[in-house]
């Protein structure tokens, strides 16, 4: 058997609906997804089974999270007649390749994953991990291939878990015959943003965010209290940029700017509250085509209709690869007895 021929290559990338987006989302995967939607058929998984492997007790939280990811993904500019947006739990054909996948995983494979073991200790599971947190690169290694994807635009920390899913692929055409592409990790520019805080990523379940969805006030207010370089008192105290979680802003958004301030930080000759400022005007004049857009999508049941028509389309890809994995699997029993 050998990959049926298809016309476009894919992308398939999503999010968690564990709370608004923030510009780590749009500097690590959104500029990514926007920049090859024309290029790529598209697949945005709404990853709501993801957000159960942290957030099982919370289920109530989801309805309300899941129309925020889809609009913060409308709102950056993906197009809706171009990309499928869908609800990862409305599509069965996941959970079927979940299971036929975690046959041949091992729990090893996961248990030494550096994303699991960050993640785990971040959310305190690691003495009391569930099956479903420790499994979550297999349920993700489904979410990539039900739709046989070739590229997968995410920030850096979830790159080893999407080198899960192309070991998946491998390993199932080895055993069982071609099926899966072997998909490629595809980071943007900027492929880790800090947080607030300069500790760790930016991150929703973290709290150190600026969200695509915040106010110009809220953004202005979380970036003037931003902790600079803790060395600096005066503002022509020598500064060290490199340590500075608002110089890393400045290149990650203000790249054709950032080697001056540099310079100027080094010398003492810009203060930290100038440079706040500077960040304040670029970020908040990236945001205002975003914040447009969001008005246009925020209208009552579009976002329904449109993961409505991505759940659909995503179903129907579903059972094309399913057809294909049974039969190679040798589970396409009544098809079989025709043959
Ligand atoms: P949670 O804390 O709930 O896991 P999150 O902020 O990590 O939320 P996810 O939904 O898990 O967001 O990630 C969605 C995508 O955004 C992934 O591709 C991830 O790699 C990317 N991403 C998340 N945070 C950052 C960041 N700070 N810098 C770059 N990319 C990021
Ligand atoms: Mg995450």
């Amino acid at each position: 058997m050998s990959i049926e021929e298809k016309k476009r290559k894919r992308i398939l990338t999503g999010d968690r609906p564990t709370g608004p987006l923030h510009l780590g989302h749009y500097v690590g995967s959104l500029l990514n997804r926007v920049k090859l939607q024309k290029e790529y058929e598209t697949f945005i998984i709404v990853a709501d089974v993801q957000t159960l492997s942290t957030n099982f007790d919370h289920p109530e939280h989801l309805p309300v999270d899941v129309r925020q990811v889809t609009l913060d993904n409308l709102s950056v500019g993906l197009d809706p007649e171009m990309v499928n947006i869908f609800i990862q739990s409305m599509v069965p054909q996941i959970a079927e390749l979940t299971v036929f996948f975690s046959m041949f995983i091992t729990v090893n494979r996961l248990r030494h994953n550096p994303t699991i073991k960050t993640e785990a200790s971040q959310h305190g599971f690691e003495e009391n991990m569930t099956y479903g947190f420790l499994g979550y690169p297999v349920s993700q290694a489904a979410d990539i291939l039900f739709c046989r994807s070739d590229l997968v635009p995410v920030g850096e920390d979830q790159l080893p878990v999407v080198e899960v899913s192309r070991f998946t692929a491998r390993r199932f055409n080895e055993l069982y015959g071609n099926v899966f592409p072997e998909p490629e990790g595809l980071s943007g520019e900027t492929a880790r943003l800090v947080g607030l805080d300069g500790q760790a990523k930016m991150s929703k379940s973290l709290g150190n965010c600026i969200y695509l969805s915040d106010s110009s006030e809220a953004i202005r207010k979380k970036l003037m209290s931003a902790v600079t370089d803790p060395a600096r008192i005066h503002k022509d105290d020598p500064g060290h940029p490199e340590i500075c979680t608002i110089f890393s802003y400045q290149k990650a958004f203000n790249r054709d700017e950032s080697l001056d301030i540099e310079e100027r930080c080094r010398k003492g000759t810009i203060g930290c509250v100038a440079c706040k400022k500077r960040i304040f005007e670029v970020i908040d004049k990236i945001l205002e085509p975003v914040r447009e857009r969001r008005l246009k999508f925020e209208k009552p049941g579009l976002i329904e209709d449109i993961l409505r028509k991505g759940t659909e389309a995503a179903c129907i890809e579903g059972d094309k690869t399913m057809q294909l994995v049974r039969e190679a699997m040798h589970t396409d029993y009544f098809d079989r007895s025709n043959r």
